[in-house]
Order: structure tokens, then sequence, then C-alpha cells
């Protein structure tokens, strides 16, 4: 089997490489193992991930685009990823790392820098990450409203006072 010579495989283009390379020598992706884009080496399924690609969204360095809460969902993030031409790889978060578990844990969503704002705006519509813009309360508010439960409760306290005495 040649994928046993050749375990990695280049997300964008498919093309396989030896162990000992970084980066795929026909378009300078970062090199991903063959297994994880599809178990069993079904070079159809990968040809066909690789003809979604956009080759202007393969450039540059690996950015997080996204984080997902486990294999799935980043599985999930990386199909709705590719239906829009931007390959990503996925890296586990940092500081999550459940040895036991290899399908536990948190990913990040890594795509290429010249990949990231396409990433984002399919992300954006499927609600997998927030635009900023808080969501409910913001903090000043929250704040003011304790400060004026705190009122109350003074004047109640106080009010007490002056119907005791
Ligand atoms: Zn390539």
């Amino acid at each position: 089997m040649a994928s046993s010579s050749q375990p990695l495989v280049c997300p964008s283009c498919a093309e396989p490489h030896p162990l000992d390379a970084r980066f795929c020598r026909l378009c300078n992706m970062p090199l991903v193992y063959a297994g994880s884009l599809g178990v069993g080496g079904a070079i159809t399924e990968r040809h066909e991930r690789a003809r979604k690609i956009k080759p202007q969204y393969a450039e540059g360095d690996l950015v997080r685009a996204a984080g997902a809460h486990n294999q799935a969902e980043a599985e999930f993030i990386q199909g709705l990823l590719l239906e829009e031409g931007v390959p990503s790889t996925l890296q586990r978060t940092r500081g999550f790392d459940v040895p036991d578990m290899p399908a536990a844990g948190p990913r990040d969503v890594m795509v290429p820098a010249s990949g990231y704002a396409a990433a984002r705006d399919v992300l954006l519509q499927a609600e997998f990450v927030s635009d900023e813009r808080p969501a409910s309360t913001p903090p000043a508010r929250l704040l003011a409203g304790l400060l004026a439960g705190c009122a109350i409760v003074a004047l109640i306290a106080w009010i007490g006072t002056e119907l005791m005495g």
C-alpha cells in the first residue's frame, strides 16, 4: 500500500508525502496525516475534497478560525468550510488534551490565512462563532441594576430603623 510509505497528505491538493515532509511540495500547505482526511485512504474522497478547495484560500500560515467542542463538531465545521472552498485542519485545543479519549476534548479549526475571511463568513452564517456583539445585558447596565438594588435595600433598612426609633 502506497499510503504506508507516504502517510502524509496535502489537505489542499491531496498529494501524498513521506513522513519527513512538513509542507506540500506543490502548494506549500502544511501536511496532515492521510488518515485524518478519510480513513482507509479513500483516494476518490480525498480528490473530491481537493477538487472543491479554492487555491486562493489555501495560502498563508494557519490561523484559528473557530473552536469546536469535540471532534465530530470540528469535522462538521470542516465540511461547511469545504463547501465554500476553504481547506482546514484540526488541532487539539491547547490545555485540553485527553490522552485516554482521542475523540474527546475541544478542537481548534485552523485555516490558511488567505481563507480566514471566507471561513469566518461561513461560520457566522452557520452561527458557529459570534460576531462579538454583546448578546444580552451589557455589564454597565448589570452594574447599575445591582447598585439600584443595593440602594433599595439600604432605603428599606433606613425606613426600618426610623420606624423602630
Ligand atoms: Zn498541495
